[in-house]
């Protein structure tokens, strides 16, 4: 199911244009940013606003299906920064 126009800029505004991993502005970008999955929809993650995140093209390709990686000190698997759950 395709994220609605009305919702798209509900994250948009909620995000103050702002990428919510990089703190990136939006409005400086060439680009507009993406509206990235925080639980990927592959995993089933839902449309819903509370699972939304706006997201500049750069962190939403690096991020892409990964909800955890690798922590490089401690070897061990942990969660990828998740912007509604963390500040
Ligand atoms: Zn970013």
């Amino acid at each position: 199911m395709a994220i609605s126009d009305v919702t798209r800029q509900l994250v948009r505004e909620r995000a103050n244009y702002l990428c919510e991993y990089c703190h990136s502005s939006e409005r400086l970008s060439a680009n507009r940013f993406t509206i990235d999955h925080v639980i990927p929809r592959s995993l089933d993650g839902s449309d819903d606003l509370s699972n939304l995140a706006l997201a500049c093209r750069r962190c939403n390709e690096r991020r892409y299906n990964f909800v955890a990686g690798v922590d490089p000190e401690t070897q061990e698997i942990a969660p990828i920064f998740n912007p509604r759950l963390q500040k």
